[in-house]
């Protein structure tokens, strides 16, 4: 299970309840979703997981790790396990799309070998080779976004966390930019998107949450490992539910 999510809740200072008691497992590989209405609470649900706020109650578990009472000082460690594209884009105007891409590189300690080695790779995955040594003004919306994805994925995280990725770019690159995201997944990195963009999201058969008024009013596919299955021990079962 790479995320786990038990009875969280959230309320912000001015006690505006932006979740309540939600209940959300997503398994390793998966690719999902997380759409509802401005203010229904998914920027709230991503900012917990990626520990930029905290829980008012309830427990977290991401990739093993418990996020409530984790120490301070491994938050940074912690967020480096994540790649994460903004809305945004968030990249750098005065470096060169080579050197936003390095950057993330050189915090986490890679040689200078390993980055020209990197770098051009993950620029190729979404092609963008050539366009190394532009600045992000000579790039379109969809470059950029390309560019932001390449530097979430360079350090192999486990986990890619998208707000709103289509949200300042032509429609027309939408399908490419989420298209992208899904390519990622097919490796094996699992992918949580938050969009409200659904005619895009449709187009790709992943599953789908909705969250309403800080609850979640539908999931078109939880896990299997969620169905009770304490009065069955046979084997033969476990194992057909996992197929
Ligand atoms: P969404 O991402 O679905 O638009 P949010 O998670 O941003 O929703 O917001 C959920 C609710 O929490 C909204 O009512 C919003 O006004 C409130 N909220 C979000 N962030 C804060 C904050 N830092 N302080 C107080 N209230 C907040």
């Amino acid at each position: 299970m790479s995320i786990n999510i038990k009875n969280v809740s959230k309320v912000y200072p001015n006690s505006v309840t932006a979740l309540k008691s939600i209940n959300l497992s997503i398994n390793t590989g998966e690719f999902v979703f997380i759409t509802g209405a401005s203010g229904s609470g998914k920027s709230t649900l991503l900012k917990l997981i990626m520990k930029e706020e905290e829980a008012t109650s309830g427990k977290i578990r991401v990739f093993g790790s418990d996020l409530v009472g984790m120490k301070k000082k491994k938050i940074p460690f912690y967020r480096r396990t994540m790649g994460i594209v903004f809305q945004d884009f968030r990249i750098i105007e005065s470096m060169t799309v080579f050197q936003n891409i390095e950057l993330v590189m050189r915090v986490v300690g890679a040689s200078s070998r390993a980055i020209r080695k990197r770098v051009p790779y993950v620029l190729s995955l979404f092609s963008m080779e050539d366009k190394a040594d532009r600045y992000p003004r000579e790039l379109s919306g969809g470059e950029k976004q390309r560019v932001g994805i390449a530097r979430a994925l360079v350090n192999n995280p486990n986990l890619i966390i998208a707000d709103e990725p289509t949200g300042n770019i032509d429609p027309s690159m939408s399908y490419e930019i989420m298209d992208l995201l899904a390519q990622i997944n097919k490796r094996g990195t699992t992918v949580l998107v938050v969009t409200h963009d659904m005619s895009v999201a449709r187009k790709f058969d992943f599953r789908t949450i909705e969250i309403n008024k800080g609850k979640i009013i539908k999931d078109t596919s939880p896990p299997k490992s969620d169905i009770k299955i304490s009065n069955i021990s046979s084997s033969s079962f476990l194992s057909s539910i996992r197929n």
